[in-house]
């Protein structure tokens, strides 16, 4: 018999929304491990182009060779921030997308290119309403989650999907720069704030750590930080909160450390929040926290500590998502200037209670009321999730009840 709970559902503060919704009936590889059952799905698609989700490079690589002899296929690792685009596809897509085919392989390239790269996928697969309203009621509810915040609004339609299946309070929109300028004024009211990349992801080895990969590779920051300071005080002037995303240390480092900058040349920093935080020391978590900073976190991403041991050394895997510290040493709050989301990877509650009460490491443990401050909807107006927790066997069981 464990502990029993009911909490509300979720309030997802990092995902992604319309390009999760535009790929949901993509082929999904995030469960398989087994190169050889991989191949076989993907060479039974009939479309196209077919977009490939959630390949895990901790399971396997492709060869480009096994990859050829199958149809078109885009493969997009779990991450997000590194690609695959096999021979067939690149010669349909080559006129039309020159410059993202020629680089795909480029891992420093698709780091500064993000965006453009990540909107070119959820374009192959164009969205509409019915795809959005499934995938809240059909998949996000389903796995606990109510409200979801957008971390990459690729152009206007997605609002229009929005406002016309009154979905607009469930999700709030994040862009980038490029996509904010392009849209009129009526549009940029429905844009929450601006998202950069400072750095990349552990999932692609191009987050910004201070060692080199176990595998040899090393991470990229994507700014110099005269270009940092200046991008930052050019987006301050729209007005509009600023959410960063920085992964490593050396990328955690830099941010705080141009955000002080910005702060003592009196310019006025804007609300920023920063995205995932993985590796940070204590005292730059003590300036984060005294320049009002909000860290958007991800307990599920405490998995990383295991499923990245073939990448990140001993000493990195123990220093990932250190809650404890931030919040028990450093001060941070969950639900005021901690909180929390899934990235996608995966979503939902079940994951994300057995990685926060149950990690790896102690130092990434939160607790139930922890869980609730920053990731829960404020009430249970919209339904709650029933939880039933047995400490002694590590097991949670949830069960989702929606109104
Ligand atoms: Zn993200």
């Amino acid at each position: 018999m464990g502990i029993k709970y009911e909490i509300p559902l979720l309030k997802d503060h990092h995902t992604h929304t319309s390009i999760y919704a535009s790929l949901s009936n993509c082929i999904d590889l995030s469960a398989v491990r087994d190169k050889k059952k991989a191949l076989s799905l993907m060479k039974k698609s009939t479309d196209e182009i077919t977009v490939i989700l959630g390949w895990n490079s901790s399971f396997f690589y492709f060869e480009d060779e096994e990859l050829d002899g199958l149809p078109p296929v885009v493969i997009c690792n779990i991450s997000f921030h590194d690609f695959m685009i096999n021979k067939p596809a690149r010669e349909r897509l080559f006129d039309s997308h020159k410059d993202i085919i020629s680089h795909i392989g480029d891992g420093n390239w698709v780091e500064r290119n993000l965006y453009a790269i990540l909107k070119f996928v959820g374009n192959i697969k164009p969205c509409n309403d019915d795809l959005v309203r499934s995938f809240f009621d059909e998949y996000l509810l389903k796995n606990g989650i109510w409200y979801a915040e957008d971390m990459l609004l690729a152009d206007r339609k997605f609002v229009n999907i929005f406002q016309r299946i009154g979905y607009l309070d469930r999700t709030r929109f994040w862009a980038d720069i490029e996509t904010f300028d392009s849209l009129d004024s009526e549009a940029k009211k429905y844009v929450h704030g601006i998202k950069i990349f400072i750095d990349g992801a552990i999932g692609a080895k191009t987050a910004a750590i201070k060692e080199p990969f176990l595998t040899g590779e090393r991470g990229i920051l994507i700014y110099s930080d005269e270009k940092l300071f200046d991008t930052l005080t050019q987006l301050s002037t729209h007005n509009k909160p600023i959410a960063i995303h920085a992964v490593g240390d050396l990328a955690t480092d830099q941010i705080i450390k141009i955000l002080s900058d910005i702060q003592s040349s009196e310019n006025c920093i804007p609300q920023i929040r920063i995205e995932h935080f993985q590796f940070i020391s204590k005292e730059r978590a003590e300036t984060a926290k005294s320049l009002g900073i909000v860290l958007s976190m991800q307990p599920n991403f405490n998995n990383d500590s295991i499923q990245y041991a073939d990448r990140l050394s001993a000493k990195y895997c123990k220093y990932n998502n250190p809650f404890r510290m931030l919040i028990d040493e450093v001060g941070f709050v969950p639900g005021e200037d901690l909180i929390f989301g899934s990235d996608g990877m995966p979503h939902g509650v079940q994951c994300a209670l057995e990685q926060s009460l149950f990690p790896r490491f102690p130092d990434q443990t939160l607790t139930i009321e922890e869980f609730i401050a920053g990731y829960c909807m404020p009430d249970q107006k919209n339904g709650y999730i029933k939880i039933e927790i047995d400490e002694a066997q590590k097991n949670i069981t949830t069960e989702i009840v929606s109104n």
